[in-house]
């Protein structure tokens, strides 16, 4: 069968022909993959600065963002069948015993970094035309998100981040309103952090680089949430136009821009940072900011991946965001390309505006 592979020694990406996966145990599902979403952590992944492929091996099968279809299941296999359409979480445990978190089922705790990445840290992904998995990996998806669904994935950050801040905020217990919101960065991570954090009833800015007019400001607006452009706006005038954020939600990945915005941060707030990046040396006043925060209450978190809960709650959203916002989750998938186009997909030489998708089968 056909897969998208990088092959990390020559930083190539490359269509191969690999052998079909069949179910090893009873607990298995065999899924075709219908399509996958490519990320700024697919690119990190290509350019050889994050992940790496399974021991021994000199390829990873990318892709971890994905929406699938049922084919065969294992005997013991409950509450799936053939034709049902799934989405699969990306980490798997680590091996330890001493790790907590994982022996307790939450790998995005995982405290050993040995943990695995399907289709970016030492297992394959679903970038091909089928993948075997567990069914306790898998999340049915209702028929009617088929268009969306792969969304999912990269919703389930903002998912995650908010529960994680909603918990930091319930140190103050007389707190009445979610408040102000500004998302760094109008990405796909950052405009599905804008729905979801607006659905929670936070009034949200979207911060990001680009002057307007441009596809991801209108978006955006369309969503009810103000455009500024970091370009021509700096902080400063951002917190004079918004007021200063009660959460700042950074999906930008550009820590210079990330640390900047923290002086946006109301007391009390929290700054959540989503973005996996490379070494950079930021402009930073270390005495400002520590002073600022601890007078402030203030809180930087840190969030990667996402547990099964949040892929539930990413999927029932889907549904409120269509409600909500008719035709904009849709829209926030600028194209479709094929399998042969990954490489140039990737690497921006064949991108679109928002979120380019993958198609493995059509139908
Ligand atoms: C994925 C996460 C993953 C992270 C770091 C993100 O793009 O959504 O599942 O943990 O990259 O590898």
């Amino acid at each position: 069968m056909k897969a998208v592979a990088v092959f990390p020694k020559g930083r190539e990406v490359k269509v191969i022909d690999v052998p079909e996966p069949r179910l090893r145990s009873p607990t298995q599902v065999r899924v075709r993959t219908l399509e996958v979403g490519v990320c700024g952590t697919d690119k990190e992944v290509v350019e050889g600065r994050h992940g790496k492929p399974p021991e021994g091996e000199e390829h990873l099968i990318l892709g971890h963002e994905c929406l699938g279809e049922v084919v065969e299941v294992g005997e013991q296999v409950k509450g799936l069948e053939p034709g049902d359409l799934v989405v699969p979480r990306v980490r798997r445990p680590c091996p330890s015993r001493e790790c907590r978190a994982c022996r307790a089922g939450a790998p995005d705790f995982c405290v050993t970094g040995e943990y695995t990445e399907r289709g970016i840290q030492g297992a394959h992904g679903f970038a091909a035309e089928l993948f075997v998995e567990d069914a306790s990996y898998l999340h049915p998806v209702p028929r009617e998100l088929r268009e969306v669904a792969v969304l999912t994935e990269p919703l389930t950050i903002a998912e995650k981040a908010l529960r994680e801040v909603e918990r930091v905020q319930a140190r103050m217990p007389w707190r009445r309103q979610p408040g102000r919101a500004v998302v760094l960065g109008a990405g796909p991570v950052g405009l599905l952090g804008a729905m979801v954090l607006m659905r929670a009833g936070y009034q949200t800015t979207v911060y990001s680089r680009s002057p307007k007019p441009n596809p991801k400001a209108e978006m955006a607006e369309s969503l009810g949430a103000p455009y500024i452009s970091a370009k021509q706006h700096p902080v400063e005038k951002l917190v004079e136009e918004r007021g200063r954020a009660d959460v700042v939600y950074e999906a930008a990945g550009v820590a210079s821009a990330a640390f900047e915005v923290v002086k946006a941060l109301a007391p009390n707030g929290v700054f959540v940072f989503t973005g996996v990046t490379e070494s950079e040396k930021a402009q930073l006043d270390e005495g400002l900011l520590m002073k600022q925060m601890v007078l402030e209450n203030q809180v930087l978190l840190g969030t990667v991946n996402a547990a099964a809960a949040d892929f539930e709650i990413a999927l029932e959203d889907l549904g409120h965001f269509r409600s909500k916002w008719p035709g904009r989750v849709e829209r926030l998938i600028s194209a479709r390309h094929q399998p042969e186009d990954y490489a140039e997909v990737v690497r921006g030489e064949k991108g679109t505006d928002i979120k380019d998708i993958i198609v493995f089968t059509r139908g």
